[in-house]
């Protein structure tokens, strides 16, 4: 089974082998809902459900 690297906590997070991009997984050491952004390697982007507001800043904190 395919495992990808938790961004937030740097955990082992595991994905279905018929996963594909885009699809949303639940990083098991801490929660955060990932995207899978890439599959091979396996990628995962944290989704950010608490920030919906259309605020097109150019500030961007990554
Ligand atoms: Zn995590």
């Amino acid at each position: 089974m395919p495992t990808g690297n938790c961004p937030e906590c740097d955990a082992d997070v595991h994905v279905d082998t018929d996963a594909d991009k885009g699809d949303i997984v639940s990083c098991e050491e801490c929660g955060t809902d990932l995207e899978i952004v890439g599959l091979d390697p396996v990628e995962l982007d944290i989704v950010e459900e608490d920030e919906l507001d259309d605020d097109m800043d150019e500030d961007e904190d990554y």
